[in-house]
């Protein structure tokens, strides 16, 4: 039998008989292959079209996000599940560390 745990709380969730949530997240850099810098557009707007593709080809995005993009999945709980959809973030728990009375 798979064996589940929340992995924010540890929760057991193969007996518990709560729901099981799976987040899944990623994360890559916000490159943009088509972003035309004012330099691109000194001279001739054709010539600046055709640097911008020759460069698209020695690099595409798809290789960047491919070597840079990490993903993550975690098993939830529903009450951390509840939680995580409030604030995906934890921006509110960031905040709130520190006078947390659980
Ligand atoms: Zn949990």
């Amino acid at each position: 039998m798979v064996h589940f745990t929340c992995d924010l709380c540890g929760k057991d969730m193969t007996t518990s008989g709560d729901g099981r949530y799976v987040v899944k997240m990623e994360a890559y850099p916000g490159f943009d292959p088509n972003e035309i810098k004012e330099d691109d557009l000194d001279d001739d707007p054709m010539e600046a079209v055709s640097q911008l593709l020759q460069r698209d080809e020695s690099l595409s995005s798809e290789d960047v996000a491919k070597t840079q993009t990490k993903g993550f999945r975690f098993d939830l709980c529903s009450t951390c599940h509840h939680k995580f959809v409030r604030d995906p973030l934890g921006k509110e728990t960031l905040h709130q560390f520190d006078f947390s009375k659980n």
